[in-house]
């Protein structure tokens, strides 16, 4: 059994214009690479949406619930959120989570971690045991506007000791991303992001733990295969493998 924590969906946003076929392909290549479950999450339906609307939001999840509901027994949910939304993303957040099948957030670029607007969905997090996948990235050639880096998703879970946050792209985090986490127990770090090279998920291994480390792959944005061989090629005992491309997510979407 392998669980990928980081997939993405959208209906008319490539290669996702074939509307539900593509999920169903999806769904059939992942299983082909022996990952039975997948958590996905929309940011959006005309693009990637950096700073969605609420109208916006509610139809990305609605792509989600949609998908969720057609194969519950692979997909799994997560709940995109536009923090500068205030009490109605909290609403958002709770129509999602009505849903079975929906045991996240994804947070992406629309403000940083260490915006205080993130507080209230954070708080809400720990209380209700849901995990918050944020995007985070280390690039030498600058930030996006609001973009996280690994040291602002830091700062967030020392803010929020309760919530488990999982940061996303390891190899955008980089070693020094890695490092900046290290001391910040509630935050753990996602595989996806690049491609694949010797030695650091090991070295994420060694400064984390392997409970802090989850197989995502980012699809479709990267494939399933090269994604997988980071973990596979990776030199770890059975138990971490395991850890990493299953019981981390097991342990932490209980819910
Ligand atoms: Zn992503």
């Amino acid at each position: 059994m392998i669980c990928d924590i980081h997939v993405h969906i959208g209906r008319n946003v490539p290669p996702f214009v074939g509307g539900s076929d593509a999920v169903a392909d999806m769904v059939a290549r992942a299983r082909l690479h022996g990952i039975e479950r997948q958590c996905i999450s929309s940011l959006g339906n005309t693009g990637y949406l950096v700073n969605p609307t609420l109208d916006e939001v509610r139809e990305a999840n609605d792509h989600v619930l949609e998908a969720v509901a057609a194969y519950p027994d692979t997909l799994l949910g997560f709940c995109y959120l536009n923090p500068r939304h205030g009490e109605a993303a909290l609403a958002e957040l709770d129509r999602c989570l009505r849903h079975r099948g929906m045991v996240g957030i994804k947070l992406w670029i629309a403000c940083k971690a260490t915006d205080p607007l993130v507080d209230p969905i954070l708080e809400r997090a720990a209380a209700l045991g849901v995990p918050v996948l944020q995007h985070a990235w280390l690039k030498t050639v600058g930030q996006m506007e609001f973009e996280s880096t690994p040291a602002d998703v830091a700062a967030m879970g020392r803010r929020h000791p309760r919530a488990t946050i999982i940061m996303a792209h390891l190899m955008g985090a980089g070693y020094r991303g890695i490092l900046d986490i290290a001391p910040v127990p509630n935050v753990l770090i996602d595989t996806s992001g690049g491609d694949p090279e010797a030695g650091v998920v090991e070295f994420a291994v060694r400064h984390l733990g392997a409970e802090r480390v989850l197989f995502g792959s980012d699809a479709p944005g990267r494939s399933y295969g090269v994604q997988l061989g980071k973990v596979l090629a990776a030199q770890l005992t059975a138990a971490e493998r395991d850890l990493i491309l299953f019981g981390n997510a097991e342990r932490i979407l209980r819910r």
